[in-house]
Protein backbone atom coordinates (compact mmCIF):
# COMPACT_ATOMS: atom_id res chain seq x y z
CA UNK A 1 0.00 0.00 0.00
CA UNK A 2 1.52 3.43 -1.10
CA UNK A 3 0.90 6.70 1.34
CA UNK A 4 2.52 9.01 -1.71
CA UNK A 5 -0.36 11.68 -2.62
CA UNK A 6 -1.31 13.24 -6.19
CA UNK A 7 0.09 16.31 -6.42
CA UNK A 8 -2.25 19.49 -7.97
CA UNK A 9 -0.83 22.75 -8.94
CA UNK A 10 1.42 24.54 -6.91
CA UNK A 11 4.68 23.59 -9.23
CA UNK A 12 7.12 26.97 -9.67
CA UNK A 13 7.33 28.59 -12.87
CA UNK A 14 11.03 28.65 -14.28
CA UNK A 15 12.18 31.53 -15.78
CA UNK A 16 15.99 30.65 -16.13
CA UNK A 17 18.00 28.06 -16.69
CA UNK A 18 18.81 27.84 -12.69
CA UNK A 19 15.13 27.59 -11.99
CA UNK A 20 14.93 24.66 -14.53
CA UNK A 21 18.24 22.91 -12.67
CA UNK A 22 16.42 23.29 -9.51
CA UNK A 23 13.44 21.90 -10.43
CA UNK A 24 14.82 19.32 -12.17
CA UNK A 25 16.90 18.67 -9.02
CA UNK A 26 13.85 17.99 -6.75
CA UNK A 27 11.86 16.06 -9.56
CA UNK A 28 15.27 13.47 -9.35
CA UNK A 29 15.10 13.78 -5.47
CA UNK A 30 11.66 12.39 -5.80
CA UNK A 31 12.64 9.87 -8.31
CA UNK A 32 15.47 8.60 -6.23
CA UNK A 33 12.98 8.58 -2.63
CA UNK A 34 10.26 6.56 -4.91
CA UNK A 35 12.84 4.31 -6.26
CA UNK A 36 14.14 4.05 -2.52
CA UNK A 37 10.49 3.09 -1.32
CA UNK A 38 9.77 0.09 -4.28
CA UNK A 39 13.46 -1.09 -3.88
CA UNK A 40 14.34 -0.28 -7.53
CA UNK A 41 17.87 1.41 -8.84
CA UNK A 42 16.53 5.25 -9.83
CA UNK A 43 18.85 4.15 -12.99
CA UNK A 44 15.99 2.38 -14.20
CA UNK A 45 13.97 5.79 -14.43
CA UNK A 46 14.39 8.10 -17.58
CA UNK A 47 13.48 11.57 -16.71
CA UNK A 48 11.63 12.69 -19.99
CA UNK A 49 10.97 16.40 -19.64
CA UNK A 50 7.70 17.61 -21.43
CA UNK A 51 7.46 21.17 -22.99
CA UNK A 52 4.25 21.29 -24.42
CA UNK A 53 3.40 25.25 -24.62
CA UNK A 54 7.28 26.36 -23.39
CA UNK A 55 8.39 28.67 -25.47
CA UNK A 56 11.61 28.35 -27.42
CA UNK A 57 13.49 31.09 -25.39
CA UNK A 58 12.85 28.68 -21.81
CA UNK A 59 13.31 25.54 -23.87
CA UNK A 60 16.75 26.78 -24.63
CA UNK A 61 17.15 27.48 -21.10
CA UNK A 62 16.74 24.27 -19.96
CA UNK A 63 19.33 22.51 -23.00
CA UNK A 64 21.31 25.13 -21.12
CA UNK A 65 20.63 23.55 -17.53
CA UNK A 66 21.83 20.17 -18.74
CA UNK A 67 18.33 18.67 -20.61
CA UNK A 68 18.62 17.07 -24.12
CA UNK A 69 15.51 15.38 -24.74
CA UNK A 70 11.78 16.86 -24.60
CA UNK A 71 8.46 15.37 -25.09
CA UNK A 72 5.48 17.31 -27.00
CA UNK A 73 1.76 16.52 -27.44
CA UNK A 74 1.13 18.24 -30.69
CA UNK A 75 3.21 17.50 -33.89
CA UNK A 76 2.62 20.80 -35.21
CA UNK A 77 4.05 22.02 -32.52
CA UNK A 78 7.14 19.77 -31.99
CA UNK A 79 8.06 20.36 -35.42
CA UNK A 80 7.89 23.96 -35.55
CA UNK A 81 9.92 23.84 -32.54
CA UNK A 82 12.53 20.93 -33.90
CA UNK A 83 12.78 22.92 -37.09
CA UNK A 84 14.05 26.74 -34.94
CA UNK A 85 16.12 24.36 -32.73
CA UNK A 86 17.81 22.46 -35.20
CA UNK A 87 20.92 23.71 -34.44
CA UNK A 88 20.64 22.15 -30.67
CA UNK A 89 21.47 18.54 -30.19
CA UNK A 90 17.67 17.53 -28.97
CA UNK A 91 15.81 14.43 -29.56
CA UNK A 92 12.24 15.06 -29.76
CA UNK A 93 9.75 12.56 -28.21
CA UNK A 94 6.24 12.84 -29.84
CA UNK A 95 3.88 12.05 -26.81
CA UNK A 96 0.53 12.50 -27.87
CA UNK A 97 -2.20 11.00 -30.92
CA UNK A 98 -0.97 11.21 -34.08
CA UNK A 99 -3.26 11.42 -37.38
CA UNK A 100 -2.07 9.48 -39.98
CA UNK A 101 -1.20 12.82 -42.35
CA UNK A 102 0.58 13.55 -40.00
CA UNK A 103 3.49 10.66 -40.06
CA UNK A 104 4.96 12.62 -42.70
CA UNK A 105 6.60 14.89 -40.17
CA UNK A 106 7.07 12.74 -37.47
CA UNK A 107 8.86 10.28 -39.40
CA UNK A 108 11.24 13.57 -40.35
CA UNK A 109 12.15 14.75 -36.86
CA UNK A 110 11.25 12.87 -34.26
CA UNK A 111 13.35 10.62 -32.29
CA UNK A 112 10.57 8.78 -30.33
CA UNK A 113 6.63 7.74 -30.84
CA UNK A 114 5.27 7.29 -27.80
CA UNK A 115 1.70 7.23 -28.93
CA UNK A 116 0.77 4.47 -31.23
CA UNK A 117 -3.27 3.33 -30.70
CA UNK A 118 -3.69 1.69 -34.43
CA UNK A 119 -2.49 -0.01 -37.25
CA UNK A 120 -3.24 2.20 -39.84
CA UNK A 121 -1.14 4.90 -37.92
CA UNK A 122 1.57 2.20 -37.52
CA UNK A 123 1.36 1.67 -41.25
CA UNK A 124 1.54 5.41 -42.18
CA UNK A 125 4.80 5.69 -39.59
CA UNK A 126 6.38 2.75 -40.78
CA UNK A 127 5.58 3.60 -44.76
CA UNK A 128 7.17 7.43 -44.13
CA UNK A 129 10.02 6.22 -41.74
CA UNK A 130 11.17 3.79 -45.46
CA UNK A 131 10.98 6.93 -47.29
CA UNK A 132 13.38 8.60 -44.96
CA UNK A 133 15.36 5.21 -44.41
CA UNK A 134 14.76 5.95 -40.49
CA UNK A 135 13.66 4.04 -37.80
CA UNK A 136 11.60 5.17 -35.06
CA UNK A 137 11.68 4.05 -30.95
CA UNK A 138 7.63 3.66 -30.69
CA UNK A 139 5.57 2.71 -27.30
CA UNK A 140 2.08 1.25 -27.61
CA UNK A 141 -0.55 3.57 -25.94
CA UNK A 142 -2.80 1.32 -23.61
CA UNK A 143 -6.10 2.85 -22.14
CA UNK A 144 -5.47 1.59 -18.47
CA UNK A 145 -8.59 3.88 -16.94
CA UNK A 146 -10.91 2.49 -19.35
CA UNK A 147 -12.08 6.14 -19.98
CA UNK A 148 -14.20 6.56 -23.23
CA UNK A 149 -12.34 10.13 -23.86
CA UNK A 150 -8.49 8.88 -23.42
CA UNK A 151 -6.86 7.53 -26.75
CA UNK A 152 -5.27 4.05 -26.23
CA UNK A 153 -5.58 -0.06 -27.23
CA UNK A 154 -8.03 -1.58 -24.42
CA UNK A 155 -5.82 -4.20 -22.63
CA UNK A 156 -7.56 -6.91 -24.28
CA UNK A 157 -6.52 -5.85 -28.17
CA UNK A 158 -3.35 -5.56 -26.89
CA UNK A 159 -2.16 -9.31 -27.55
CA UNK A 160 -3.27 -8.79 -31.04
CA UNK A 161 -2.22 -5.78 -31.75
CA UNK A 162 1.41 -6.68 -30.87
CA UNK A 163 1.38 -9.24 -33.01
CA UNK A 164 1.35 -7.36 -36.38
CA UNK A 165 3.75 -4.92 -35.45
CA UNK A 166 6.56 -7.45 -36.88
CA UNK A 167 5.29 -6.65 -40.36
CA UNK A 168 6.26 -2.53 -39.77
CA UNK A 169 10.07 -3.15 -39.39
CA UNK A 170 10.81 0.59 -39.22
CA UNK A 171 9.20 0.94 -36.13
CA UNK A 172 11.37 -0.53 -33.23
CA UNK A 173 8.86 -1.39 -30.49
CA UNK A 174 10.09 -0.27 -27.09
CA UNK A 175 7.11 -0.92 -24.47
CA UNK A 176 3.46 0.86 -23.38
CA UNK A 177 3.06 3.81 -22.86
CA UNK A 178 -0.55 4.89 -20.53
CA UNK A 179 -1.84 8.24 -18.86
CA UNK A 180 -3.33 7.29 -15.59
CA UNK A 181 -7.06 8.51 -14.92
CA UNK A 182 -7.31 12.12 -13.46
CA UNK A 183 -7.93 11.56 -10.05
CA UNK A 184 -7.29 12.75 -6.84
CA UNK A 185 -7.76 9.39 -5.33
CA UNK A 186 -4.14 7.53 -5.21
CA UNK A 187 -5.57 4.29 -4.89
CA UNK A 188 -7.64 4.43 -8.29
CA UNK A 189 -4.37 6.18 -10.15
CA UNK A 190 -2.32 3.10 -8.59
CA UNK A 191 -4.46 0.80 -10.19
CA UNK A 192 -4.13 2.06 -13.91
CA UNK A 193 -0.42 1.76 -13.46
CA UNK A 194 -0.73 -1.64 -11.47
CA UNK A 195 -2.46 -2.91 -14.51
CA UNK A 196 0.03 -1.52 -16.80
CA UNK A 197 2.81 -3.59 -15.11
CA UNK A 198 0.88 -6.92 -15.06
CA UNK A 199 -0.01 -6.68 -18.68
CA UNK A 200 3.53 -5.68 -19.94
CA UNK A 201 4.52 -8.72 -17.20
CA UNK A 202 1.79 -10.79 -19.33
CA UNK A 203 2.73 -10.04 -22.53
CA UNK A 204 6.35 -10.01 -22.53
CA UNK A 205 6.27 -14.01 -22.02
CA UNK A 206 4.96 -14.18 -25.28
CA UNK A 207 6.16 -11.03 -27.49
CA UNK A 208 6.64 -11.15 -30.99
CA UNK A 209 10.62 -11.16 -32.45
CA UNK A 210 11.91 -7.76 -32.53
CA UNK A 211 8.74 -6.11 -30.50
CA UNK A 212 10.41 -5.14 -26.73
CA UNK A 213 8.16 -4.85 -24.00
CA UNK A 214 10.82 -3.23 -21.50
CA UNK A 215 9.60 -0.28 -20.71
CA UNK A 216 6.50 1.47 -18.92
CA UNK A 217 5.98 5.16 -20.04
CA UNK A 218 3.56 6.06 -17.27
CA UNK A 219 3.26 9.10 -14.56
CA UNK A 220 3.30 12.85 -15.17
CA UNK A 221 3.90 16.05 -12.36
CA UNK A 222 1.07 14.73 -10.45
CA UNK A 223 1.89 11.20 -10.11
CA UNK A 224 5.10 10.09 -11.14
CA UNK A 225 6.11 8.89 -7.61
CA UNK A 226 3.28 6.91 -7.42
CA UNK A 227 4.17 5.15 -11.32
CA UNK A 228 7.71 4.53 -10.27
CA UNK A 229 6.15 2.46 -6.93
CA UNK A 230 4.13 0.75 -9.75
CA UNK A 231 7.44 -0.09 -12.14
CA UNK A 232 7.65 3.28 -14.78
CA UNK A 233 10.50 2.93 -16.77
CA UNK A 234 10.09 6.54 -18.16
CA UNK A 235 7.84 9.42 -16.59
CA UNK A 236 7.40 12.27 -18.29
CA UNK A 237 6.95 15.60 -16.67
CA UNK A 238 6.11 19.19 -17.64
CA UNK A 239 4.93 21.60 -14.89
CA UNK A 240 7.09 19.75 -12.08
CA UNK A 241 10.12 21.13 -14.13
CA UNK A 242 8.59 24.44 -16.49
CA UNK A 243 5.87 25.20 -14.12
CA UNK A 244 2.04 26.12 -14.80
CA UNK A 245 0.48 25.74 -18.79
CA UNK A 246 -1.25 28.92 -19.85
CA UNK A 247 -3.31 26.39 -21.59
CA UNK A 248 -6.51 23.87 -20.29
CA UNK A 249 -5.67 20.44 -20.29
CA UNK A 250 -8.53 20.08 -22.76
CA UNK A 251 -6.77 21.14 -25.18
CA UNK A 252 -4.39 18.56 -25.05
CA UNK A 253 -6.84 15.49 -23.80
CA UNK A 254 -10.30 14.70 -25.11
CA UNK A 255 -12.54 14.90 -21.89
CA UNK A 256 -10.13 15.88 -19.07
CA UNK A 257 -12.44 19.04 -18.22
CA UNK A 258 -12.20 22.56 -18.66
C1 LIG B 1 1.50 17.08 -20.98
C2 LIG B 1 1.80 15.65 -20.97
C3 LIG B 1 2.59 15.11 -19.95
C4 LIG B 1 3.16 15.94 -18.83
O1 LIG B 1 2.16 16.45 -18.00
P1 LIG B 1 2.58 17.39 -16.77
O2 LIG B 1 1.35 17.52 -15.97
O3 LIG B 1 3.01 18.68 -17.38
O4 LIG B 1 3.69 16.73 -16.09
C5 LIG B 1 2.84 13.75 -19.98
N1 LIG B 1 2.35 12.96 -20.96
C6 LIG B 1 1.59 13.44 -21.96
C7 LIG B 1 1.08 12.52 -22.99
C8 LIG B 1 1.30 14.80 -22.01
O5 LIG B 1 0.53 15.29 -22.99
Amino acid sequence: MSGTAIRYGDFPTAHSAEDIARNVATVRTRIAAACARAGRDPAEVRLLPVSKTVEETRIRMAHAAGLSEFGENKVQEAREKAEAMADLPIAWSVVGHLQTNKAKYVARFAAEFQALDSLKVAEALDRRLQIEGRALDVFVQINSSGEASKYGLSPEDAPAFLRELPAFTALKIRGLMTLAVFSADAARVGACFRLMRDLRDRLRGDAPDGVALDDLSMGMSGDYEIAIEKGATIVRVGQAIFGPRPLPDSHYWPGSGP
